[in-house]
């Protein structure tokens, strides 16, 4: 099943936001109350066709029907890891799927959604880079995700956080990230709290200053290192922005948006970013800043060119961040039975574009 039919000129109104709604009530000189009793229905009282909208008079709904439709993703396959994770798989046309990944934890379930067919950054250590990129997605398809997913785990379980941590970057695809996050936010649709809603980002440097005037969602860094070399052949794109220049960039976003802090994302590589002075240096890079460090366990992925550090050796990291003030966490690693774990959502891609920014690693 296709997420993005061009059906016609019709849209698919669940990736409006209120303003975009507000506009369009405008346009047909229609009320701006209107809005609220539309988006009300699709996303607190589920109704999938615009018909049942019964407060809505005949010809608005005749009017509505001529220029949107409602369409979920429909997941094309569901795979549930013995600790309660769930993979969903959807067709986004092409041949091309796209992985959302629902992680139930006893005070919260958190739902983590992809952004883009694949990846251009081309990470080294990452499958979804391994992909390519193939295109970005609307913000019906990302909000799609969250819909269909909620559907899909039944009713009790509903979602309380989402992280932009699945296939894709999302600094790369800014206008739907924006939209889907605006509507996830939107006290009519789902009112999840700005808190709640982590966009994790690679490094591009620019989009984060523009971001932080397009939402005050949560901010999360791949950093992976503290060090330039190391983090140029992790991350490519720091070979564009170095890592001086994305830590203003935090720090001002941390500014302009009031957060209490940003979340720094650290892969543990083995003998590559985990010995004593890498700590050192992450440490001395974010001591007195509005800032929390995240240790993530390697998931290992087909040919992948790295091993995880072993257990006592990110504890030992994680001991020494600590023991120089900084509020740091490991990840606990959740659906790796399903390659549901960080890093391991490959969904197939067929086109293979790598980000103009990125260069290939040798
Ligand atoms: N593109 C964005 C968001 C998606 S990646 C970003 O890079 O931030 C989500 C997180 O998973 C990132 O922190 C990424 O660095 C991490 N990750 C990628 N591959 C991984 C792997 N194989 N093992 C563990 N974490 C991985
Ligand atoms: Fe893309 Fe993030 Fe994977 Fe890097 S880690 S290739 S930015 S999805």
């Amino acid at each position: 099943m296709n997420l993005n039919p061009q059906l016609n000129s019709k849209k698919n109104i669940i990736g409006f936001t209120e303003d975009d709604l507000n506009e369009y009530f405008i346009s047909i000189g229609e009320k701006a109350y209107r809005t609220k009793q539309v988006l009300t229905w699709i996303h607190k009282r589920n109704v999938r066709t615009i018909d049942e909208m019964s407060d809505i008079s005949f010809q608005l709904r005749e009017k509505l029907n001529e220029d949107f439709y409602i369409k979920i993703p429909e997941p094309k396959s569901k795979s549930s890891s013995k600790d309660g994770t769930i993979k969903f798989l959807f067709n986004v046309g092409h041949n091309q799927v796209i992985e959302s990944v629902f992680i139930p934890e006893e005070t919260r379930n958190t739902l983590c959604i992809s952004s883009q067919v694949g990846c251009a950054m081309d990470c080294s250590f990452c499958a979804t880079g391994r992909q390519g990129f193939s295109r970005n997605l609307t913000s019906d398809e990302i909000i799609g995700q969250l819909m269909a997913v909620s559907e899909g785990v039944g009713s009790g379980e509903s979602i309380t956080n989402v992280v932009f941590m699945g296939m894709g970057e999302p600094l790369t695809n800014m206008h739907s990230v924006v939209k889907a996050t605006s509507i996830m936010m939107s006290d009519l649709m789902y009112g999840i709290s700005r808190r709640k809603i982590t966009i994790s980002t690679s490094g591009v440097v620019p989009n984060i200053y523009k971001l932080s005037q397009l939402t005050n969602a949560s901010l999360a860094i791949s950093l992976h290192s503290a060090d330039n070399k190391i983090r140029d052949q992790l991350v490519p794109i720091n070979k564009s922005y170095n890592i001086q220049l994305l830590t203003d960039a935090c720090w001002a976003y941390a500014d302009a948006t009031n957060a209490r802090y940003i979340t720094f994302e650290y892969v543990m590589l083995d003998g590559v970013n985990d010995s004593i002075e890498d700590a050192e240096s992450l440490a001395k890079l974010l001591k007195h800043k509005p800032a929390k460090v995240n240790l993530i366990p390697f998931n290992s992925f087909k040919d992948s060119p790295y091993q995880c550090s072993d257990r006592p050796t990110i504890e030992l990291f994680c001991k020494l961040l600590q023991s120089r003030g900084i509020f740091t966490t490991i990840r606990k690693t959740r659906g790796s039975d399903i390659d549901a774990a960080c890093g391991q959502l490959a969904g197939k891609v067929n086109d293979k574009i790598k980000h103009p920014l990125s260069k290939r690693l040798q």
